[in-house]
């Protein structure tokens, strides 16, 4: 389409019609700002590790949204919209070059209300969250990043995590309530999306206009304590998992079970979980750790560690050990390992889940976060590979596949190619009237590029 090749732009001109705006030249900043985490994967590594813009714009607002959105059309220049720049996938990572348009200065909070809030998209979201939960109100879900990640950022690249749960996934419908857009067009538009519309612009990675501010739902806050409960073997961990997941009566928000050795890479709990445990990583609301030990009793757990709602604050905070943070942690101590992303079939009996378990060993460890998908409980996993070639991650992959597990492929940096698999028409139709120069995240989207 028609984009500039950005050496040849007249950015001093660019940079007066900025006016304003504040502008980041200095290389080593842009380079900077121009990464994620695509590192998790051996393959985005040898695709992206060269890509830098040629400049990072940080609006104050959404007239200089609409300004640097004006400018970047007129010029033709690529624009990639970053949050915290937490992504796995090199979702932010400009692949042409052009202006970053970094969104870490539009953070107000506009209103709160019972169960629902209306937020400018650089907002960070354990930020908001403390906000809320001062009016007894907490975002229903958050990334284990909700401490660095925005809530533009979540909504823009982000699937689930801590509260999915009891929650879903941000695809369900009723987890994202409105957004508003700006436009990349001669003269920008905002345009406010709500209802079902908001899928023309979630998770389509910043491709289909520059999200302003977002109406999110809330929920009641609980007193979640935090546990860690080992178990002597995987499969018992597993099913101790699916059935505190299916315990309607036991308020949680998140139920994490990680297989020996890989509670070995968590630092902070060396002397609490013994090596090579099975275990469980919760968050369970107060009142019910009664009921909740009668399960542990059951299963024949062990409470290792117990930290109450109120010291929430204080030391590691449980959930940095979860969903990709257990990854973090266990390439912190050994980078050459990678991840997949999978969601398992609703099974009570968990099958598959124990097939794949024996079937690879050690070579794919397992990592399942129980989560709710249109009412059922069943567990996603983000297993931590022992990365050996291309070929064999893509053995792993189809092996998965073939047998019935969906993965949501974290080794590519095309939309549709992960957890999609197909092309959303819908987006598609949306990206066209919203930017027909293709200018936003230019690369990213299979649809737009094969058009
Ligand atoms: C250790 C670790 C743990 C993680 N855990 C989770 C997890 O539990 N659940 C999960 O879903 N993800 C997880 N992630 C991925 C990521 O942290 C989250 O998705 C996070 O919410 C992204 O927020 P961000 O502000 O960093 O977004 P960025 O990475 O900056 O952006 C993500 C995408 O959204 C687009 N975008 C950003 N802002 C806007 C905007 N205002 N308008 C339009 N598009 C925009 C960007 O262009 C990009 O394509 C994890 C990543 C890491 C490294």
């Amino acid at each position: 389409m028609t984009v500039a090749p950005t050496r040849s732009l007249d950015w001093n001109q660019i940079f007066t019609e900025l006016g304003t705006v504040e502008i980041i030249r200095d290389p080593a900043q842009v380079a900077k700002l121009s990464k994620d985490y695509y590192s998790y994967s051996p393959l985005l590594v040898a695709d992206l590790a060269d890509k830098v813009g040629d400049v990072v714009v940080r609006p104050a607002n959404e007239a200089e949204v609409m300004q640097v959105a004006a400018v970047c059309t007129r010029y033709k220049v690529p624009l990639t919209i970053r949050g915290a720049g937490t992504g796995n996938y090199g979702q932010c990572i400009p692949l042409r070059g052009g202006v970053i348009l970094d969104m870490s200065k539009m953070q107000a909070v506009k209103w709160a209300k019972p169960g629902v809030a209306r937020v400018e998209a650089g907002v960070r979201m354990a930020a908001l969250d403390k906000q809320t939960r001062e009016m007894g109100w907490e975002i229903r879900m958050a990334p284990s990043t909700y401490r660095t990640a925005t809530i533009g950022g979540f909504i823009g690249g982000g699937s689930g995590g801590i509260g999915s749960i009891t929650y879903g996934q941000l695809r369900d419908r009723g987890n994202l309530l409105a957004l508003r857009v700006v436009t990349m067009e001669e003269q920008p538009r905002v345009i406010e999306l709500r209802g079902d519309d908001v899928y023309k612009v979630a998770h389509a990675w910043g491709t289909n206009g520059i999200i302003t501010e977002l109406e999110i739902p809330l929920s009641p806050a609980y007193p979640w304590a935090e546990l860690i409960v080992t178990f002597p073997d995987f499969m018992t961990a597993a099913r101790f998992g699916q059935r505190l997941g299916d315990a309607d009566g036991i308020v949680k928000k998140l139920i994490c079970i990680c297989a020996a050795p890989i509670s070995n890479y968590f630092a902070p709990f060396k002397e609490i979980i013994p090596n090579n445990s099975h275990c469980a990583l919760l968050m369970i609301t107060e009142p019910c750790l009664e009921p909740f030990s009668e399960l542990v009793k059951e299963l024949g757990g062990t409470v290792r560690y117990q930290k109450s709602a109120q010291d929430a604050g204080k030391g590691v905070a449980i959930g940095e050990f979860t969903w990709n943070h257990t990854t973090l942690h266990a390439r912190s101590i050994d980078p050459s390992l990678t991840y997949l992303q999978t969601l398992f079939p609703a099974d009570k009996e968990l099958k598959l889940v124990e097939h794949m378990y024996h079937h690879f060993g050690d070579e794919v460890m397992m990592h399942l976060e129980y989560i709710r998908v249109n009412g059922v409980v069943l567990p996603a996993a983000l297993q931590i590979v022992r990365y050996s070639t291309p070929e064999r991650l893509q053995e792993i992959i189809k092996y998965h596949e073939d047998n019935g597990a969906f993965i949501a492929n974290p080794h590519t940096y095309i939309i549709e190619d992960g957890g999609r698999k197909t092309i959303d028409p819908l987006q598609l139709e949306f990206k066209k009237m919203v930017d027909p120069h293709g200018l936003l995240n230019p690369g990213k989207m299979r649809a737009w590029e094969e058009l």
